[in-house]
């Protein structure tokens, strides 16, 4: 086995998804080495449709990704499946004056990859390389690649998803936890006239979830849809995915399946709904630390697992700056701050996720009548979903403080 040094001293992502695109580019930003290493030749997103909350879209543009048009600002509404509205998603009045109503934004996967890989200065990205172990020696990190190569680092970033084999190797995997939902998804550019692609639209019938949003994509509009159900991960796939998508729009207004319709198989695609459980408290050990799914994988419910991935990459860059990484009480005390800026949040976010998912779909028969009673006649659905949580993200932008270079404040850390 051959092991280079690496010049100098850079630190090493492994995993180039949004998490790792994100960290490598602000620990560039802020003048730290670094390598981000890839299984594939080059970074590939895995699906096609995403939204993002302003958080991701601030970390974005402080981390030098061109965030101009970038999405589809979406004003959100939650409704049942015959369009009465159980809640409207609200943002304090700074995150309007920055991005409109509309602070749920709808684009494409692959648009955001290229957005992120256009950023990546020559050189940083290291493609063809599956990491197949490491060993923290004390003063630096030995990672080992499947094709008997290794190098060495002041310090891992493991952002290599939620399989992750950094996260195996430190902590060893927690078991997988299925949802028992799965998900299909696609995005158009030919829209049914009652689709206005200037909103998020998220419909849920008694057992099917089945929801559009406003897309931008190189300048034009879109929409991306997606419908959900409780799936047993042990049964095959539908085979016809688009014709599986049609029969679960039927008890919801035309224009879901108008969309369906209109979207090519090529841009349809499914997804099992699945995490690891509960977010560890400590995520760093020793020279390696962690961001993205590999730490926090998060069910599709809450449309914030890429942004979370995107935002740990913009904490990172902020709390290595200007540290010694080669001094190590000094990189240990820096992870500690990292996680009490990220801890608390990601693990929350999971949590509702997973919640939501379980009371939209697997509620007991006899008892989703009063569900339903209590989405479509209280206030219930529209405290959580439409103020508090959108409040608690929103918070996320005066914890991240004005830029890369300013510390967030202690005070504001932990909510
Ligand atoms: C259907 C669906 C819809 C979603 N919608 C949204 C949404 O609207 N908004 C949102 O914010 N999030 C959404 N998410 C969640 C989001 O996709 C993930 O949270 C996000 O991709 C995690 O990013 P990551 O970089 O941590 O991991 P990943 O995207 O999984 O990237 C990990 C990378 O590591 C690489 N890798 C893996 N193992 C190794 C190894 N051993 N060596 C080297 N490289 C390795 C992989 O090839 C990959 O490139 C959705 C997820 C699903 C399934």
């Amino acid at each position: 086995m051959s092991t280079t040094r690496t010049e100098p001293e850079a630190v090493a992502v492994i995993g180039a998804g949004p998490a790792g695109i994100a960290t490598a580019l602000a620990l560039h930003a802020v003048g730290i080495p670094v390598k981000l290493y890839e299984r594939y030749a080059e970074p590939s997103p895995a699906g096609n449709i995403v939204n993002l909350w302003p958080p991701a879209v601030q970390a974005l543009e402080h981390i030098g990704v061109d965030v101009e048009d970038i999405g589809a600002f979406c004003e959100t509404e939650f409704r049942n499946s015959r369009d009465k509205v159980r809640a409207r998603v609200k943002f304090p009045q700074s995150v309007v004056d920055k991005y409109g109503n509309g602070g749920f934004i709808g684009l494409t996967r692959p648009d955001l990859y290229e957005r992120m890989v256009d950023a990546l200065p020559p050189g940083i990205f290291v493609g063809n390389k599956q990491v197949a172990g490491l060993e923290d020696e004390g003063d630096h990190v030995v990672v080992r690649f499947q094709d008997d190569t290794s190098i060495t680092t002041p310090l891992v970033v493991g952002a290599d998803g939620i399989n992750s084999v950094v996260r195996e190797t430190v902590w060893g995997l927690p078991p997988i936890r299925e949802h028992n939902l799965h998900v299909i998804g696609g995005f158009t550019f030919d829209l049914p006239a009652a689709v206005n692609p200037r909103e998020a639209i998220l419909r849920h019938s008694r057992t099917v979830q089945a929801s559009h949003t406003g897309i931008r994509s190189k300048g034009r509009d879109g929409a991306e849809w997606w419908v959900l159900q409780a799936w047993d991960p042990q049964n095959p796939a539908p085979v016809d995915l688009k014709a599986h998508a049609l029969f679960l729009a039927k008890e919801f207004p035309p224009e879901v399946a108008e969309l369906i319709a209109n979207t090519s198989e090529e841009h349809i695609f499914r997804w099992p709904i699945r995490d690891r459980g509960d977010v560890p408290k400590v995520w760093s050990k020793g020279r390696v630390t962690f961001a993205g799914d590999a730490v926090h994988a998060t069910s599709p419910y809450a449309a914030y697992g890429a942004g979370m991935s995107i935002v740990d990459g913009y904490f990172l860059g902020q709390t290595l700056n200007g540290v010694d990484l080669g001094d190590s009480a000094a990189l240990k005390k820096t992870l500690a701050r990292y996680e009490e800026l990220r801890v608390e949040h990601t693990a929350a976010q999971v949590k509702q996720a997973y919640m939501l998912g379980r009371n939209f779909h697997h509620v007991p028969t006899l008892m989703r009548p009063l569900r339903d009673a209590i989405f479509d006649h209280t206030k219930f659905l529209q405290k959580m979903v439409g103020d508090s949580n959108p409040a608690e993200i929103s918070a996320q932008l005066d914890i991240m403080g004005s830029d890369l270079h300013t510390p967030a404040a202690v005070a504001r850390a932990a909510r």
